[in-house]
C-alpha cells in the first residue's frame, strides 16, 4: 500500500497540506470515504491490474463492484487521491501522456443512479481530458430527411473541422455501405452484451433494429481535435441530452409529409414494407422532434443550399465552424511520482524524470471547471507545469 511523502515545492507546499497516496508496492492504492475503503490495482500473476475493490470497514468484508465506463489500460503503478467525497483521481504512472489522468466515480449522480437501478455496488471509470473539447452536435430527423446528406456536405467541406460518430446498428448494410465507416454492423448478441458492460452513450430500438452510439464513437473524434457529428433518433437525442454530455441538438423537418416519402422512394434503399414502417414512425419522430423542447434548433430541409447554409450559421455561432481543437493532450508522469490535493488543486511532484534523472517537475491539476464524466470522458482539466 502507498504511504505519503513528505515534499516542499517552493512557494506552494503551504497551500498543499492534506495526505496522498502514491505507487509503490504492488501498484495498489487504498482511499477512504466513510465506512468504504477502495482498493484500486494490485499485482495478480506478476501484471499490474487497475481492478478495483472495496473494504467495507464495519464488517470486514470485500466487495468488488460492478464496474461501468472505459476502464484504463494496466499500468506500471499509480497515485490515488479522493476528490469531492465522490470521485477518486487517478494519475498512471509510465503511461502515454493522453493516457495518464483517469477518474474512478463512486458516488457521483450517475453512479447513485446505476447503483439504483443495478441494485449492487456500482464505480465508473472516465478517463480525465484537458481543455473542454468542442460540443458534440447532434442530428436528428425521421428517415429520408436528407441528415446523411447535409452531414456529408459538411465533413466533405471541412474535413479537419468534423468527424462522424459511427454508430452500432444490427440492421444489415446497404450497398454502398462500408463496416466501420458508415456504422459498425453488429450482432443483436453482441451489442445487447456490449450496452450491459456500460460500452454505450446512447442505445434505441428503431425501424425495429438496435442502433447505438459507443463511448469510443464519440471520444476517437473528439480526443482528434474534430467536432463530433451525431445521426442519431429523437430517443437517442433525449438519452444525450438527459446525460453529462454537453451538445448541440439539431432536429431536421422535411417541408412536408409527401415531400418525405418522396425522398424516402427515390432513395431506393428499403423495401415497401421498409418504407411503410419507416414513414410511420416519421409521424411520432416529427411530432416530438418539433413540440417537445428536445431540440436547440429546428431547420427545414426544404431547398438543400438554404438548409446547408443554415446548418453552418448554427455551428459557426457556437464555435468558429473552421476551429480545430489542439488534441487533447496530457502530462507523463514517472513511477513514484506523489500527489496532494487542496480545495480543488492537485499538486503532482514527479521526483524524477521520464528518463529516470531527479528532476523537480512539478504539475498542478486544477479540477474546479470538470465537464462530463462517466460514462464519457471527464473534460475541462487545467494543468499548469511549474
Ligand atoms: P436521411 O439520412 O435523413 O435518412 P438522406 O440524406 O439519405 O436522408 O436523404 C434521403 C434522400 O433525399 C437522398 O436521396 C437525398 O439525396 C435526398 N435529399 C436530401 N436533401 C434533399 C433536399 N433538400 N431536396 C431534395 N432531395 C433531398
Ligand atoms: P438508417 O437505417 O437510415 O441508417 O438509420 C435509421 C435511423 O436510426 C435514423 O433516424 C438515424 O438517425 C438513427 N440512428 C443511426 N445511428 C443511431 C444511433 O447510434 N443511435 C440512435 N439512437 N439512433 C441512430
Amino acid at each position: 500500500m502507498g504511504e505519503g511523502h513528505e515534499f516542499s515545492p517552493e512557494g506552494l507546499e503551504a497551500n498543499f497540506p492534506v495526505g496522498l497516496d502514491l505507487d509503490s508496492d504492488g501498484g495498489q492504492t487504498a482511499t477512504t470515504i466513510g465506512e468504504k475503503e477502495y482498493v484500486i490495482g494490485g499485482s495478480d500473476d506478476g501484471a499490474v491490474s487497475i481492478g478495483v475493490r472495496i473494504l467495507d470497514k464495519s464488517t470486514g468484508k470485500w466487495e468488488i463492484p460492478m464496474v461501468l465506463g472505459m476502464e484504463p489500460a494496466p499500468c506500471r503503478g499509480h497515485s490515488a487521491v479522493l476528490l469531492n467525497n465522490d470521485k477518486i483521481l487517478v494519475l498512471k504512472s509510465d503511461s502515454a501522456p493522453d493516457d495518464c489522468i483517469w477518474f474512478l466515480e463512486v458516488d457521483t449522480p450517475f453512479v447513485k443512479t446505476k447503483k439504483k437501478i443495478l441494485e449492487s455496488e456500482v464505480v465508473a471509470w472516465s478517463k480525465g481530458v484537458k481543455g473542454d473539447g468542442s460540443k458534440p452536435v447532434v442530428i436528428s430527423g425521421p428517415s429520408g430527411v436528407g441528415k446523411g446528406t447535409l452531414i456529408n456536405r459538411l465533413m466533405d467541406e471541412y474535413p479537419s473541422s468534423f468527424g462522424f460518430s459511427v454508430s452500432h446498428t444490427t440492421r444489415a448494410p446497404r450497398q454502398k455501405e462500408k463496416d466501420g465507416v458508415h456504422y459498425h454492423f453488429t450482432e443483436r448478441s453482441i451489442m445487447e452484451k456490449d450496452i450491459k458492460d456500460g460500452k454505450f452513450l446512447e442505445f434505441a430500438n428503431v425501424h425495429g433494429n438496435l442502433y447505438g452510439t459507443s463511448i469510443e464513437a464519440v471520444e476517437v473524434v473528439t480526443d482528434s481535435g474534430k467536432r463530433c457529428i451525431l445521426d442519431i433518433d429523437v430517443q437517442g437525442a433525449r438519452s444525450v441530452k438527459a446525460s453529462s454530455l454537453e451538445v448541440i441538438s439539431i432536429f431536421i423537418c422535411p417541408p412536408s409529409f409527401e415531400e418525405l416519402e418522396k425522398r424516402l422512394r427515390g432513395r431506393g434503399t428499403e423495401t415497401e414494407e421498409q418504407i411503410q414502417k419507416r414513414l410511420r414512425n416519421a409521424l411520432a419522430e416529427l411530432e416530438q422532434g418539433k413540440s417537445s423542447g428536445l431540440f436547440d434548433h429546428i431547420l427545414v430541409n426544404d431547398n438543400f443550399e438554404t438548409c446547408y447554409a443554415n446548418l453552418k450559421k448554427i455551428l459557426d455561432r457556437d464555435g468558429s465552424i473552421n476551429a480545430v481543437c489542439p488534441p487533447s493532450e496530457s502530462i507523463k508522469l514517472p513511477v513514484g511520482h506523489s500527489v496532494s490535493v487542496m480545495d480543488q488543486k492537485v499538486l503532482i511532484r514527479c521526483g524524477k524524470d521520464e528518463h529516470g534523472k531527479a528532476s523537480n517537475s512539478l504539475f498542478v491539476l486544477d479540477t474546479s471547471s470538470l465537464k462530463g464524466g462517466a460514462p464519457w470522458r471527464t473534460r475541462g482539466l487545467k494543468c499548469v507545469r511549474h
